[in-house]
């Protein structure tokens, strides 16, 4: 009888999945199911749709293994669902790049390519000294914005080989923009001292991440 717990697919007896289909005598059949079924043979494990449910199941279950491999490279926290995680991660990184994005438009071309890269502060032999060195390379803003936009495409790639759905991954993107756009907007309109400006790019990513970490949106 289909629904009877007794004869329910995907049992385990004795440490080992078995075939729970009613034998004659009104047992569980408890012979080991065809490969990736849940049924042995005899009792259907082998026909035409119980192979392709068990060809669907082995992809669903190759696409959770990659995306929580992938949540575990990132060093996203593991404890919640994986999909979710990716998602959280598309959110903030998408924010962080949006972010970044429009900092190194507001930058003076020069500014781009001679970027303050190093501030040193200490004592010299003249006394104290306060360097800061101007390199011929990319400014600090475009090193970190480069990086954070590979990042996004990566999880991004990774979100949909595991099968999160465009829309989504496309959403979360989306939205992180967006709550970036609005803060840079916010900041702009405070006219805020030097010395608060100096916070932003600590404070700001900070907030982002506590946004996509507790799920605001
Ligand atoms: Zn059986």
């Amino acid at each position: 009888m289909a629904g009877d717990p007794r004869y329910a697919p995907g049992q385990v007896k004795d440490g080992r999945v078995i075939c729970g289909a009613k034998n004659k005598k009104a047992e569980p059949c408890g012979l080991s199911p065809a490969a990736g079924a849940t049924r042995c043979g005899r009792h259907g494990g082998n026909s035409p749709q119980a192979k392709k449910a068990a060809e669907r199941r082995v992809e669903e279950q190759r696409a959770r293994d990659a995306l929580e491999r992938g949540v575990r490279t990132l060093g996203l926290p593991v404890d919640i669902d994986p999909g979710k995680a990716l998602l959280d991660e598309i959110h903030w990184t998408a924010g962080h790049v949006q972010w970044l994005r429009e900092k190194v438009q507001d930058l003076a071309d020069e500014e781009l390519v001679w970027g303050r890269t190093q501030t040193e502060n200490g004592i010299g032999p003249q006394g104290a000294v306060d360097v800061t060195t101007e390199k011929a390379g990319p400014s600090v803003w475009y090193e970190l914005y480069s990086k954070e936009r590979d990042h996004l495409a990566k999880v991004c790639a990774l979100a949909l080989r595991a099968g999160i759905e465009e829309r989504k991954v496309k959403l979360a993107e989306s939205q992180g923009a967006l709550v970036a756009e609005a803060i840079r907007r916010i900041l702009a309109a405070l006219n805020l001292t030097p010395a608060q400006q100096a916070m932003v790019p600590e404070i700001v990513p900070q907030q982002l991440r506590l946004l996509a970490g507790g799920n605001a949106l």
